[in-house]
């Protein structure tokens, strides 16, 4: 039995992947061009696509998960679609939208400018500088540089603080900023080029499409994946003790053998079962990664209108609370709202809106009826907004934390992860078998060391990984 496992190849090894997410589709896709063959997927969910979750909704689609490529220089999304016309470019648009305060003034254009860029200009940028949290660093610039602008009203300057942060906060998928590691947001590599480019109006879905080399139009063609992907395959325990094969325990039962499983579940499975999904326990150190990356939660909402409700300047708002109204929101059965930092206009679908909220407040907004979380926003339109807004038609809202297929949204870094001297390093160590061979691998977006929380992150583990196993099967065969 050793001996045939020794005698496998690229032609026999058996390879399955857990996870239809990008990165579990990024592997399986590299590893069928570099030559293998029984390759397989299973997919807890009854579609593919992970985060990625393209919907119909309005007049063609939005996404529910990953909306927008960030960046195009070193970004790989970018890289591998970029002549094929299928992105465009957001621009400034997003920049153009009002700050509101909650007694519906709406900020001036310059006290607006002034602000944001007293908010921009104060993160982090030195390398010299890693040490303390994204917040307390904030914090302290932003008052800094606001010094040295010309005078705005402070109490106006400290409630776009607060905005600012929970902006932010959307980037990391953090409960607050000071949580969040300085060190580790200097070590994110922001690709250069168009932060917000968007996929017209197909949606992040075209961009699989596109890797799996299918059919746009056709709903159910998987391209180089027909046939490899399993659906409702949900995985109860990855057993490898043996150095013989790894063991598959679906929850329906089934039982299936494989030389190589690749792991591209989210952080947040991870931390709610790793210590069940995995026989034996796993080691210490990726129980520590596990442990000590943070997995948050942001979550959207989508209106459908008969028309646009906006007036015609308007892109879109973020919220400024005034102390008292805030204390008073504290107070109430609304507090949730406190983290619905904005909503703007949906780029190529005219009568939508969307917004966002973040971090503890997004996780008790899942626990809500719709009609409830619709109720409230609409509460807070009316609070906010000097005109009146129509009844929306449609509405959706998402629910990452609750999925027991994500329990989150995306990871970050945060100071307890740098304490425990952990990161996506310590995810990504593959578990080898005596003789060096791989038989459990890491990939997702958590494991990725500079792109964790994006779909770039997640492809590039993806083939992280699928080159890993090709260099193990290249080496093997010059012995
Ligand atoms: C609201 C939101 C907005 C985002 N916006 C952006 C954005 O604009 N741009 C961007 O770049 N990124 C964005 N992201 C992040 C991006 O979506 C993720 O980083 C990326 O999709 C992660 O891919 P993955 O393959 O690592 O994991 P996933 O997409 O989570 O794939 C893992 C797969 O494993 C499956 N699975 C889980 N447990 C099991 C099991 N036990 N057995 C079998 N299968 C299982 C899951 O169903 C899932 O399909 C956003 C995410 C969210 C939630």
């Amino acid at each position: 039995m050793i001996n045939s496992i020794n005698r496998r190849t690229k032609q026999t090894a058996r390879i399955v992947i857990i996870g239809a997410g990008p990165s579990g589709i990024a592997a399986a896709t590299r590893l069928l061009e570099q030559g293998f063959k029984n390759v397989s997927i299973l997919e807890a969910e009854d579609r593919i696509g992970g985060r990625i979750c393209t919907v119909p909704f309005g007049d063609s689609v939005v996404d529910k998960g990953a909306q927008w490529c960030h960046g195009e220089t070193g970004n790989v999304v970018y890289q591998l679609v970029k002549d094929l016309n299928v992105l465009d470019r957001t621009g400034d648009v997003m920049k153009a939208m009002n700050f509101v305060r909650s007694n519906k003034e709406v900020l001036s254009n310059e006290n607006a400018f002034i602000l944001a860029a007293a908010f921009e200009g104060s993160l982090p940028t030195s390398p010299n500088e890693t040490n303390g949290s994204l917040g307390d660093h904030l914090t302290n610039n932003y008052w800094n540089a606001l010094s040295m602008s010309p005078p705005v009203d402070q109490t106006i300057a400290k409630e776009m603080l607060e905005t600012g942060k929970k902006l932010r906060c959307s980037f990391t998928a953090s409960d607050n900023l000071f949580e969040v590691s300085k060190r580790a947001h200097l070590e994110f590599e922001m690709s250069d080029g168009e932060f917000l480019l968007n996929w017209k109006d197909k949606g992040y879905r075209s961009f699989l499409k596109l890797l799996m080399k299918a059919k746009p139009n056709a709903v159910d063609d998987l391209g180089l994946l027909n046939g490899r992907v399993r659906l409702n395959k949900r995985l109860a325990e990855i057993n490898y003790a043996s150095d013989i094969q790894v063991k598959l325990r679906c929850n329906d039962g089934e039982v299936l053998t494989a030389d190589h499983v690749i792991c591209t579940v989210s952080l947040g499975v991870l931390k709610e079962q790793h210590s069940q999904l995995f026989v034996p326990a796993l080691p210490e150190a990726k129980v520590r990664a596990i442990k000590g990356l943070k997995m948050g939660t942001v979550n959207k909402f989508y209106f459908e209108y008969a028309t646009q409700p906006l007036p015609d300047d308007w892109i879109g708002a973020n919220f400024l609370w005034l102390e008292k109204d805030l204390d008073e929101l504290r107070g109430s059965e609304r507090f949730w709202l406190e983290s619905v930092f904005g909503f703007h206009r949906v780029l190529h679908q005219p009568r939508l809106l969307q917004g966002w909220i973040i971090g503890e407040h997004a996780r008790y907004m899942e626990t809500l009826t719709e009609e409830e979380v619709l109720e409230g926003l609409q509460w807070l339109f009316r609070k906010f907004l000097p005109f009146n807004m129509p009844q929306p038609q449609r509405f959706l809202r998402t629910q990452w934390n609750s999925n027991p297929s994500f329990r989150g949204s995306y990871s970050s870094r945060t100071n307890y992860t740098d304490e425990l001297r952990t990161g996506p390093w310590d995810l990504a160590t593959p578990l080898l078998d005596q003789s060096g061979r791989p038989k459990v691998q890491f990939a997702g977006e958590a494991s990725s060391n500079t792109h964790f929380s994006s779909v770039h992150g997640a492809v590039e583990a993806g083939w992280r990984e699928a080159d890993r196993l090709n260099e193990y099967y290249s080496s093997r065969n010059k012995l």
